[in-house]
């Protein structure tokens, strides 16, 4: 490879939120291969397949690569002043009718850090609506939640060595092969460490395992509370630490006590010696680390899930030390810049919209008055979603996401897009699935063609750059918030002479310095140079203190309630859905990657020999699966002991297969994350 690239321009992955550095081959302009850099922490110089094939999105049939607006019904190229204005004048229009709110904005964890700051203020303070949200709602919004009923502020507390360090690793609902395959060998290096993986299925991760638990659909939080009840009697409890940095201790041991070894192995389908051995495993490790992604994320009760597994690290006083940590993996390149930078659950740099301080704040770094800071959020991303269905929302604005693919039970969704008097889809690519029914389509530049910054999972801010320019007109994102900001007169007020990301940037450090996440520690070049900065240190809370009132932990009670969509006599399985290497998200990137769809071009249903039996049906049989909402038909069938009777599973990717046609519109109260990962379905012959 290096014989066919004349440079290499350094940068980090743009894939998912392992964040992986890697160097981009260019020659006469054109992006022709990708290495992995060497010299990275997180990666050594390994990729996995989509991320040594990323230089082909760049190049792929599929870019959008000028403005369209729709006319007469079909969607015509049109130049960029026509479209931006078209666009100002039509939200406007619609504003002054329905008031600012009607506008809903759903922006996404693929942007650099610099535009979603930038993104968040033209929103809330530009077009002043509040209904601003981020795709990452639909994966990591639990994991926020959850972390912040425990600890008091969102944020990942460990690092990815962490997990070398520890003597168990316990990942609870976290495919990692498939899904962050560079981090999943860090879990493959060492003979001194025991794996425990809890997946109702026996993916490639449990497949890894020293000890899988195979538990029945969301019955995690039993399994949980079940090894805490065991840990407090059993006396492998760190009482200090408890005494010292909690609070709810007693509470809670009294709610766990009923989380007896008989009663958990009935919820969870275990048997009461595994639960044992897990909990004194777990109990007796020097240093134990819990991580987690969808499986615990994607559920009605994924934020207090998440407050399980932190109560289970705060009373053993794993936290804050080398080995020891309760951790997210976050999902998107950039899930945590969308999670810091804030306006969608929080305020810029982890600050709370009701915090009178915290927006005086930010006012005065703005110079702007405080009245125009909003003291609540605005409506999370179903909720948009659902004012749009209800007439509350009025105009649609999506960037760089693909919900007809992504978003569950999609007639809601198309409802919405159908409702909606102006649809804006901003993307790298053209036509989508979404950018279909879109008014106005504006083709924005992707990785490898635009400068800035990603966070990856352990809090490690690393350097995009630009390899390449974008194709056609594409702009990027940032150009293109700075020219609505422009049209709309708020450039100079709220963007005063910037015209680089990396003004977006100088702000951004004012704005979290002294916060958790606090960037104003290292430049852009340091950035550069390191091959990335963690932003807190290796980790967080070594102190044992937490940015709570008192600063002390919450320990909180956790219920195990059944899930919302409860199989019956009718439709007799429970769906779950997930993901394969091959594929990243709605596949609207890696369709168009020969090698990657070549390998897996079509869905297919996992089902388990005794109910394949049963139903009369063999391998590579056609099948449809119906939930109450509709029905994906002409799946194939694979029959295979991977999934328990009674279970069956569908990957996502794929527009043509939509497993969201049957997904449950269902969320948490609390972080409003849909319940991707249990629907009632059956199956037929299709
Ligand atoms: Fe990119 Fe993630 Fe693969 Fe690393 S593991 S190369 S960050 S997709």
């Amino acid at each position: 490879a290096s014989r066919v690239a004349d440079t290499w321009v350094k940068t980090t992955c743009g894939y998912c939120s392992v964040g992986c550095g890697m160097l981009v081959g260019v020659r006469d302009g054109k992006a022709v291969t990708v290495r992995g850099n060497p010299d990275h922490s997180v990666n050594h110089g390994k990729l996995c397949p989509k991320g040594q094939s990323e230089h082909h999105i760049l190049t792929a049939p599929g870019r959008a690569t000028q403005p369209l607006l729709r006319k007469k019904g079909k969607l015509v190229p049109v130049p960029w002043d026509e479209a931006l204005d078209t666009m100002v004048e039509r939200i406007g229009s619609i504003q002054q009718k329905y008031g600012n709110n009607s506008l809903g904005v759903v922006g996404t964890g693929q942007l650099v850090t610099e535009e979603v700051y930038t993104l968040g203020k033209l929103v809330q303070l530009g077009f002043r609506t509040r209904n601003n949200d981020g795709n990452t709602t639909l994966c990591m919004a639990s994991a926020v939640s959850g972390y912040k009923l425990s600890f008091g502020s969102d944020g990942p507390p460990g690092s990815y060595e962490d997990m070398e360090a520890a003597d168990v690793v316990l990942l609870i609902g976290s495919n990692i092969a498939d899904n962050h395959p560079i981090l999943c060998q860090r879990v493959e290096r060492s003979s001194e460490r025991t794996l425990i993986v809890v997946d109702p299925r026996v993916t490639k991760t449990a497949m890894m395992a020293d000890i899988h638990l195979p538990v029945k659909p969301r019955s995690d939080i039993a399994l949980i509370n079940g090894i805490a009840h065991i840990l407090i009697r059993e006396g492998l409890i760190d009482s200090s630490y408890i005494e010292q940095h909690t609070t709810g201790f007693e509470e809670f041991a009294a709610y766990v006590s009923t989380f007896t070894p008989q009663h958990v192995a009935q919820v969870t389908g275990l048997n009461e010696e595994t639960i044992l051995k897990v909990a004194l495993l777990y109990g007796r490790a020097k240093a134990a680390f819990i991580g987690w992604t969808m499986g615990v994320n994607h559920s009605t009760q994924g934020a207090v899930t998440v407050t399980a597994i932190n109560n289970l690290a705060l009373i053993t006083g794993n936290i804050g030390r080398a080995g020891a940590a309760p951790f997210s993996i976050t999902g998107q390149c950039n899930a945590m810049g969308t999670r810091e930078t804030g306006f969608t659950s929080s305020l810029p740099g982890y600050r709370k919209f009701e915090d009178a301080a915290h927006r005086e704040d930010l006012a005065r770094i703005w110079n702007i008055d405080i009245e125009r800071i909003p003291t609540a959020r605005g409506l999370a991303y179903p909720d948009i979603i659902e004012g749009a269905v209800s007439g509350k929302i009025k105009a649609l604005w999506f960037i760089a996401t693909n919900p007809v693919v992504s978003f569950p039970n999609y007639s809601v969704l198309e409802q919405a897009l159908r409702s909606v008097e102006f649809l804006v889809v901003q993307d790298g690519f053209h036509p989508t699935p979404t950018s279909d029914f879109a008014d106005l389509v504006l083709p924005a530049a992707i990785w490898g063609e635009k400068e800035g910054t990603y966070t990856n999972s352990e809090r490690r801010v690393g350097k995009v750059n630009r390899a390449v320019a974008p194709p056609g007109d594409a702009r990027t994102d940032f150009d293109i918030f700075l020219d609505l900001a422009a049209r709309i007169g708020v450039r100079e007020e709220l963007f005063p002479n910037w015209k680089t990301t990396h003004d977006a940037f100088l702000e951004w450090q004012r704005v979290s310095a002294g916060r958790m996440c606090d960037y104003s520690k290292f430049t852009w070049q340091q950035i550069e140079d390191e091959n990335g900065a963690q932003w807190g240190g290796k980790r967080l809370y070594e102190d044992g203190i937490f940015p709570t009132s008192d600063g002390k932990a919450r320990l909180h009670c956790v219920p195990c309630d059944p899930f919302v969509e409860q199989p019956n006599s009718e439709y007799n399985f429970i769906l779950n859905t997930g993901r394969t290497v091959e594929h990243w998200h709605t596949r609207t990137k890696t369709s168009q990657v020969a090698m990657l769809e070549s390998m897996v071009p079509n869905a297919w249903l996992e089902m388990n020999p005794e109910d394949a039996k049963r139903l009369n049906l063999k391998s590579h049989d056609r099948v449809t699966v119906t939930s109450r909402r509709s029905n994906v038909k002409n799946l194939e069938l694979r029959i295979t002991g991977i999934v328990a009777p009674g279970q069956v599973f569908m990957p996502f990717h794929f527009s043509e297969s939509n497993s969201n046609l049957v997904t449950l519109g269902a969320f948490d109260p609390i972080s409003r994350e849909p319940n991707f990962k249990q629907c009632a379905v059956r199956v037929e012959r299709s």
